[in-house]
């Protein structure tokens, strides 16, 4: 297993704690990883520092051309890419290796073209005698801080538009997923200048910490969190740096009752529980129209019912367990809380799985209602709660009404109610 970080264009190990990484499909160790040092991330900052100077003022297409290598190589290592997601992960193998790993090649290649055509628009002159124009310059070192759902994919997500752009980065996988972001180090050392890309391993409290608060890196990068996201905010309030953040997620679908319920049940079977429901665009927020409800709840019920879930190499596994026994335990209160209100049912799963693994059935919360738990904060689990309307006013008005807004949904067969509706929806 390569758990060495990358630092400069030296592969080291870290110097720091060591980190046990578990098997989330078993609950055995995988192996530990040693975190970095105050040391040692203050070199990879001088490292991204000092590639900067150069790397800053290269072309995009020279930049493009490390970038197609970086994705080609990744295509050549796919399956033992998938095979390590799907280890750290418990993901089922065939997501890893037909779902993620061509998007996240893919994303290193949109990126490669995208640089080669920035634009900054024009504009004559603002000032007599002065030509104005606006040139897209690169920030300078990026610090970056990937979570435990996708973490190839959200590491990359970081990595291409950064680089691509002329920046530097020093990156930090979530210290429960490190193994595919540490491989992606090995490729990185052969294939791009050194210091361009820094890769440092270790715990939030520790190495997150250091990097959001130090004094040269730029700019900070995160999907987490909200607690996460609030403590990128301050700390970069302390040297203004500018900030990124991909936070949670509460995805409102709303169904009305002309709505074609097969595709609705097969979406929400499909983006509900992908990921096991740990996916911040989960659609996991139901308000389904007063006729539509009661097909729908049985409908849905018959099709969570049906995921299969299993040991994540096994062939048609849908569901892989939750990231660790905290994640499952935190997911399953929300179920308790939520069965306990007298108003609902629990029409399917409600249980962790038994034997080894962090597993956790696929729910339905019928009969939620707006002000319940359940229907306001993010489980990030296999639970999709379903709340009846019987005015579209109101569906709109919940789905509105919400601490979150990252995706959401409308299903209907009536486009002009579909755009109507969605132009009224407050998510990007
Ligand atoms: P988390 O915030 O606990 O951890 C995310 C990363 O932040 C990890 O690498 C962690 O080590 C680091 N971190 C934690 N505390 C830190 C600190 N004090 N300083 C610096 N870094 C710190 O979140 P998580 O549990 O890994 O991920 C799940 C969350 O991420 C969910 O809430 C989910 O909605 C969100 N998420 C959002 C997106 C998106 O695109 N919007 C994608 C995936 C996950």
């Amino acid at each position: 297993m390569q758990t060495k970080m990358l630092i400069g264009s030296e592969l080291v190990a870290g110097q720091g704690k060591s980190e046990a990484v578990i098997n989330p499909a078993t609950g055995a160790v995988i192996e530990r990883v040693p975190e970095a040092t105050r040391d040692q991330l203050e070199t990879a900052v001088q490292a991204a520092e000092r590639a900067f100077e150069t790397w800053s003022r290269t072309t995009p297409q020279e930049r493009a051309t490390l970038l197609h290598r970086l994705a080609d190589r990744i295509d050549a290592q796919a399956a033992e890419l998938a095979a390590l997601e799907s280890l750290d992960c418990g993901k089922p193998l065939n997501a890893a290796l037909n779902d993620e790993m061509p998007a996240i090649a893919d994303v290193i290649r949109f990126f490669a073209g995208a640089v080669r055509c920035l634009n900054g628009s024009a504009a004559g002159e603002y000032l007599e005698g002065f030509t104005s124009m606006i040139r897209r310059d690169p920030v300078g070192v990026v610090g970056a801080i990937a979570p435990w759902n996708y973490p190839l994919m959200m590491a990359v997500w970081k990595i291409a538009p950064a680089i691509a752009a002329g920046n530097t980065l020093v990156l930090k996988p979530s210290e429960q997923t490190p193994f595919t972001t540490l491989k992606l180090a090995e490729y990185a050392a052969e294939i791009l200048p050194a210091g361009v890309l820094n890769i440092v391993a270790g715990r939030g409290a520790s190495v997150g910490d250091a990097l959001i608060t130090h004094p040269r890196v730029r700019m900070v990068s995160l999907t987490g969190s909200i607690a996460t996201g609030q403590k990128v905010l301050q700390a970069a309030s302390k040297t203004l740096k500018r900030t990124h953040l991909e936070l949670g997620g509460k995805a409102p679908v709303i169904v009305y009752d002309d709505a074609d319920l097969e595709a609705v049940v097969q979406g929400l079977r499909t983006f509900g529980y992908y990921n096991a429901g740990q996916d911040c665009t989960a659609a996991c927020r139901v308000y389904a129209g007063a006729k539509v409800y009661d097909n729908l709840i049985a409908e849905l019920t018959s099709a969570a019912a049906s995921l299969k879930s299993g040991q994540p190499e096994e062939d048609g596994v849908e569901l892989g367990p939750l990231i660790g026994a905290g994640q499952r335990d935190r997911v399953a209160g929300f179920v308790a809380r939520a069965a306990a209100l007298g108003h609902t049912e629990v029409t399917t799963g409600g249980k962790a799985a038994g034997g080894q693994g962090f597993f956790y059935e696929p729910t339905v919360v019928a009969g939620a209602r707006q002000d319940d738990e359940i229907v306001r904060q993010e489980v990030f689990g296999p639970v999709v709660s379903v709340t009846r309307f019987t005015e579209a006013e109101d569906a709109v008005r919940w789905a509105n009404d919400s601490d979150y807004g990252l995706a959401s949904s409308v299903w209907t067969r009536d486009v002009s109610k579909a755009m109507k509706t969605a132009a009224r929806l407050q998510y990007g």
